[in-house]
């Protein structure tokens, strides 16, 4: 079948099995070249094997919950948002969480992935307690930071290529109610920007909208979010009756391919001024509800196709702290002086890292969308280039495109996880469409 990740780019011809049990999956893996697939979020090829993609869908079930603790066991193809309905009604949310609730735990491990509250509460690898991983040979090994710990740290942030998670076990932390405490605080520049994100390392949550078309004064400007799980006390009358009630709203689904010139760098900047004008309007503190603050764009089903039938790339990097500005202002000089906007541009503050593989590190983190184009791949090398000589590093579970050199000469740490690999014949069990690229 015809298969990409969420970015519709690259598309390959794949074969996909989806096994119903272990027995199933140890045969499929067996005949090597494997790579685990969740749901498909991650935007470019690193869930895709052109000759062995395991879809791991049928891996959903529940399998234990301790109330005392707030510990969930459950396999790998279970989804965020199953977790998120079956136990935020009794006090219970995830303790990280991307920007949407359709990823399964698996890929959340795989990717190591971070929420709006990195700089204080870490990235999701730091809530697994274990993960029982299935190798070529379909033997499973359970890990965890005294068992194993090794694999485990390979393996939270190795995007599959240490082998197959199908069972997790994760730390949930408890909320008081299902609404956040939402405070947006307009900025006029990228300086700005980072006195208010360095200023508010004491929220859980922080993230920000920025405007990547922004003119030299406006150059960084951005509407940045912070948010609290709001306690029983800070809500209405009528909130507090139910604090775990919030009514759902109906998402609505996009229905074909837009144009891709209805992308242009006009619509961009028009769509830019209002936004930040609503923003503006809006700035101060409100109470939103959960899936409001975390996922606003799962509102909008199959919202990747806004980009077109060619569809779009992300660019994500991380620059060390001590180099965060000067990057930032040279990667957002380079994209408005090529004039491709962005409608979704997101900057983060990091904090430490702990794990052997995972993207994260002390700093900020800068997330672009681009449609594709010849003008927009040129653009990300540029955009590479930079990001690199400033230290920066690059999201695997965003890229679609890196050139081997790039990842080699960034992340220094990627020849130790390639001699990894390499010594426990790792190469030939599990490979995805980017690990061959990247040659990892
Ligand atoms: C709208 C949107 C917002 C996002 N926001 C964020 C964000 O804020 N922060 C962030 O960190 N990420 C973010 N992401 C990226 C997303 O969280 C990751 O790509 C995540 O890994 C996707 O999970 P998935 O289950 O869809 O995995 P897939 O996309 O299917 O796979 C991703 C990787 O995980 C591996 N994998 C999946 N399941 C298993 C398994 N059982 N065993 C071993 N390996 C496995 C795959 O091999 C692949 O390498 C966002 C994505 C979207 C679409």
């Amino acid at each position: 079948m015809r298969l990409s990740g969420w970015g519709r780019f690259p598309v390959q011809d794949a074969r996909v099995f989806a096994p119903r049990d272990e027995q199933a999956l140890i045969s499929h893996i067996g005949a090597g070249h494997a790579i685990a697939r969740g749901n498909g979020r991650s935007y470019g090829d690193s869930a895709v094997s052109q000759s062995n993609t395991v879809h791991m869908r049928f891996f959903n079930r529940m399998l234990a919950f301790d109330s005392t603790n707030g510990l969930l066991v459950a396999e790998a193809g279970v989804l965020l948002a199953d977790v998120i309905d079956t136990f935020l009604p009794s006090g219970w949310f995830p303790a990280v969480t991307p920007g949407t609730k359709f990823v399964t735990l698996g890929g959340m491990v795989a990717a190591d992935v971070h929420g709006k509250n990195h700089h204080k509460e870490g990235s999701f690898g730091r809530y697994v307690e274990w993960l029982e991983l299935m190798d070529q040979s379909g033997s499973i090994l359970r890990c965890s930071r005294d068992q194993n710990a090794e694999v485990f740290d390979w393996t939270v942030g190795g995007m599959g290529l240490t082998g197959v998670i199908v069972r997790v076990a994760i730390r949930l932390k408890q909320v008081e109610s299902a609404w956040i405490k939402q405070q947006t605080i307009p900025t006029t520049n990228l300086q700005h920007t980072m006195e208010v994100f360095e200023a508010a390392q004491e929220s859980t949550y922080s993230v920000a909208w920025i405007d990547c078309l922004g003119t030299q004064s406006s150059s960084g400007r951005c509407l940045v979010y912070l948010g609290e799980h709001a306690t029983i006390a800070e809500l209405s009358k009528r909130q507090q009756k139910a604090p775990f009630e919030v009514r759902r709203k109906k998402g609505i689904t996009m229905p074909f391919d837009f144009p891709s010139w209805t992308l242009n760098q006009y619509a961009v900047k028009a769509f830019n001024a209002a936004y930040y004008k609503n923003g503006l309007r809006n700035q101060g503190e409100r109470i939103v509800d959960w899936d409001g603050f975390f996922y606003p764009l799962d509102s909008i089903l199959g919202w990747n196709r806004i980009y077109g039938r060619r569809g779009f790339l992300q660019f994500q990097c991380v620059l060390p702290i001590d180099r965060s500005e000067k990057g930032l202002k040279e990667l957002l000089a380079e994209i408005s002086t090529t004039g491709i906007g962005s409608f979704l541009a997101v900057l983060k503050r990091f904090g430490e890292q702990y794990s052997k593989f995972s993207f994260p590190m002390l700093g900020y983190t800068l997330a672009l969308d681009f449609p594709v184009s010849e003008r927009s791949l040129a653009l990300m090398q540029r955009l590479d280039k930079i990001a690199a000589s400033h230290g920066g590093r690059f999201y695997l579970a965003k890229d679609g495109r890196i050139a081997a050199e790039t990842i080699r000469q960034s992340d220094s740490r990627s020849d130790a996880f390639i001699a990894m690999r390499t010594e426990q014949q790792l190469r030939e069990g599990f490979q995805s469409s980017q690990s061959e690229r990247l040659g990892l």
